[in-house]
């Protein structure tokens, strides 16, 4: 798979997810307390993409200079945009 465009993502970690509109752009939410994560798509089209977080759903990881991974890779195939990434070490790979 070729990358076609790189956006660099932080994250934050909170216990309730924001409502979109209080969401920024390339930041991942993650509520470790509800298993779950949330951002706005990637792509910039702005539709809330929610991953669940769980051994038998996506994982992450925060290396030690605070960038995060997430595994597998996100697929948004039922927005319009249907933008695909994978997030590794604070940049979402758009494949
Ligand atoms: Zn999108």
């Amino acid at each position: 798979m070729k990358t076609k465009r790189k956006v660099n993502v932080e994250f934050k970690k909170v216990e309730t997810l924001p409502p979109l509109n209080k969401m920024d752009d390339n930041v991942i939410y993650i509520s470790d307390k509800y298993g779950i994560s949330e951002h706005k798509c990637l792509c910039g089209c702005g539709f809330r993409v929610a991953v669940p977080i769980s051994v038998r759903e996506w994982s992450y990881k925060v290396d030690c200079k605070k960038r995060l991974s997430m595994y597998p890779s996100i697929g948004n195939y039922q927005y319009k945009c249907k933008s695909h990434y994978i997030i590794k070490k604070g940049v979402a790979n758009f494949v």
